[in-house]
């Protein structure tokens, strides 16, 4: 993203040098909200994941997603190309921390945005109306949601079963009585899109004082 001013790039490389955990620091608070509101542009306010639009009737909340995930790839962290807007189901309750949709080829040094490296759908070096067509079409109560795979892509099929998008399609023209189960439902605190890192460092506390017992008992 060219808007990063000066200040803001300091600030990053700071952040970078701290690792990931940075991006719960209080000083990049308003660069965030920068960030999302140039990413929600970018991608004319629609999710980057499954295309549902941030607009009116979805009341679900806006993460800066990052692509390689920053607990991994910190360095990454304020890329333009690594980030873009999701909504939470496809950022917390399915994406989370995996890395499983890198292929073999991905190459972190030299190519780390080559679309051939990601399996899916990448936010940035794809686009996603040319491997899957989403259709969202809503009259009065009733509702059409649909997803179809184009010409047997193969980033449209892994984006479709990694993501779930069945899950998100609703066909309820001319049935009594549409069951549209709630796909947003996330029990996390909305406000911390890093619930899992503060798990993680817990973890790795315990695994440090465990290793700490263990070398006092060896000795
Ligand atoms: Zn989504």
């Amino acid at each position: 993203m060219d808007f990063y001013t000066c200040e803001d790039k300091e600030i990053i490389s700071e952040c970078i040098l701290k690792g990931h955990l940075s991006w719960s620091d209080e000083k990049i608070k308003d660069l965030k909200v920068k960030i999302k509101e140039e990413l929600k542009k970018r991608q004319k306010n629609v999710c980057c994941y499954c295309l549902r639009s941030f607009h009116g009737e979805f009341n679900f909340v806006i993460d800066i997603e990052h692509i390689l995930p920053k607990h991994k790839y910190a360095k990454r962290m304020f890329d333009s190309n690594n980030l873009a807007a999701s909504c939470k189901r496809c950022n917390m309750k399915i994406k989370g921390r995996r890395i499983d949709f890198l292929s073999g080829i991905f190459n972190d040094e030299h190519t780390p945005y080559h679309k051939d490296g990601y399996l899916f759908i990448h936010p940035n070096v794809d686009v996603f109306e040319d491997h899957i067509s989403y259709i969202h079409n809503q009259k009065g109560r009733d509702i059409i949601v649909k997803y179809d795979i184009l010409n047997n892509s193969a980033k449209g099929k892994f984006s479709y079963a990694f993501f779930r998008l069945e899950k998100l399609s609703v066909h309820t023209y001319n049935v009594a009585q549409g069951i549209v189960s709630d796909e947003d439902e996330w029990q996390g605190d909305p406000d911390l899109d890093d619930d899992d890192d503060n798990i993680a460092e817990t973890f790795s506390k315990i695994e440090d004082s465990i290793e700490q017992l263990i070398s006092v008992f060896a000795q």
